[in-house]
């Protein structure tokens, strides 16, 4: 009788299996009374031989195959556009349900960046940011977030086998349009597609999670999640970051920071090292002043300091510092014995940038 009604409820309304991870997908296979390696070789399948199509999988009986057409499918967000950036960044416009929402890869010498979407728009409003001016819509599922990674891998084996010089990925970040933590449900298990062995596979030191600094969720995860962290500070003290970041008037540094050391007590993901990204603000967080306060502030915390020149966006009075005030703070902070790097511009000739992703005005008209 459950079983009946399990299967009636998902004829109408056929589940998605890329939201599923592992644990969910052998639920799903042990619901059908099939057995749990059959939640293994459909992840294969999915994960590691790029194949979506339940005809091709042929190692399922056809019953099986059928019964899976019935009640599920593996559905992909829709291609809209393809931008490529003279540095060679890739950014794709896709369609998810009704929404738009960007991916970008970032090819480097020896390696590649996938960075990828967690929301449509985003809710914290950072006022130096085009997806926070956007507003939010709503959270990506797992299946749309996955889906992401699934395109963008099919996509440059697509073109390696056309001889293209492609870097396969090697490295995700959440850094995309939204807020992770926000939509905690949903990446949790995002997380374990993309580092599980039937899953993605990818380490856990090259999946990397940025936050604007969700407190309490950063407390949440602490030993149940374990991928590099990043969290966008910006700021070195709690007057610049109130201006500039909404969300520190309900979590201020000081409970960011006592969240980051609770995380990376319970974390092994790159060597228990932090990434703190600074934004450099011309006259607002970029002088000698702010880098001493900013030195003080993480005397005690295992980070690495990655400095990033703004990128302009439409309407806003901000204005990215000059090179010179980047490396003159970056000297001081150096000097002090911090790991600093600058975050290289990558894509803003396609809008592909941190902070440049809205999704091409978004949202179609419902
Ligand atoms: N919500 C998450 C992830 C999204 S943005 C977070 O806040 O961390 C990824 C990074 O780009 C963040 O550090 C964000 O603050 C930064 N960013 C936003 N707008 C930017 C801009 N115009 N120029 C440079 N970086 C920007």
């Amino acid at each position: 009788m459950l079983k009946e009604n399990f299967l009636l409820k998902k004829q109408k309304n056929k589940i998605n299996l890329l939201d599923l991870n592992f644990k969910s997908m052998v639920n799903f296979f042990l619901k059908l009374e099939e057995k749990k390696f059959r939640a293994i070789q459909v992840m294969e399948w999915i994960y590691k031989k790029h194949c979506v199509n339940f005809d091709e999988m042929n190692n399922l009986s056809n019953i099986l195959k059928n019964k899976l057409k019935d009640i599920s499918i593996i559905q992909l967000p829709e291609c809209i556009e393809e931008k490529k950036s003279h540095d060679g960044t890739i950014k794709w416009k896709l369609l998810c349900h009704n929404e738009f929402i960007e991916t970008i890869y970032i090819p480097e010498k020896n390696r590649a960046t996938l960075c990828i979407s967690s929301q449509v728009g985003c809710a914290l409003k950072c006022n130096f940011c085009a997806t926070g001016k956007l507003g939010y819509t709503r959270n990506l599922l797992v299946s749309e977030i996955i889906g992401q990674i699934w395109f963008v891998i099919n996509k440059i084996h697509q073109y390696k086998l056309k001889n293209y010089a492609v870097h396969s990925i090697t490295n995700i970040v959440m850094m995309g349009m939204g807020e992770p933590l926000l939509n905690l449900r949903n990446i949790i298990p995002t997380i374990d597609i993309i580092t599980h062995k039937y899953g993605f596979h990818f380490s856990k030191n090259k999946v990397t999670l940025s936050t604007a600094g969700v407190v309490p969720a950063i407390n949440k995860i602490a030993g149940k999640i374990d991928i590099s962290l990043a969290i966008s500070l910006h700021a070195s003290n709690d007057n610049i970051r109130n201006m500039i970041m909404p969300i520190n008037k309900v979590y201020n540094i000081k409970m960011l920071l006592a969240s980051i050391k609770n995380y990376l007590s319970k974390s092994t993901a790159n060597r228990g090292i932090v990434t703190i990204e600074y934004i450099m603000l011309f006259n607002i967080n970029d002088n000698e002043f702010h880098a001493q306060e900013l030195s003080i502030l993480l005397k005690d915390i295992s980070c690495k300091i990655n400095l990033i020149p703004w990128n302009s966006i439409h309407n806003s009075f901000y204005e990215c510092s000059s090179n010179k005030r980047i490396i003159n703070f970056l000297n001081y902070l150096r000097n002090k014995g911090f790991t600093v790097t600058i975050r290289k511009n990558r894509g803003s000739d396609i809008n592909a940038a941190c902070g440049q992703l809205i999704g091409h005005n978004n949202i179609i008209k419902k």
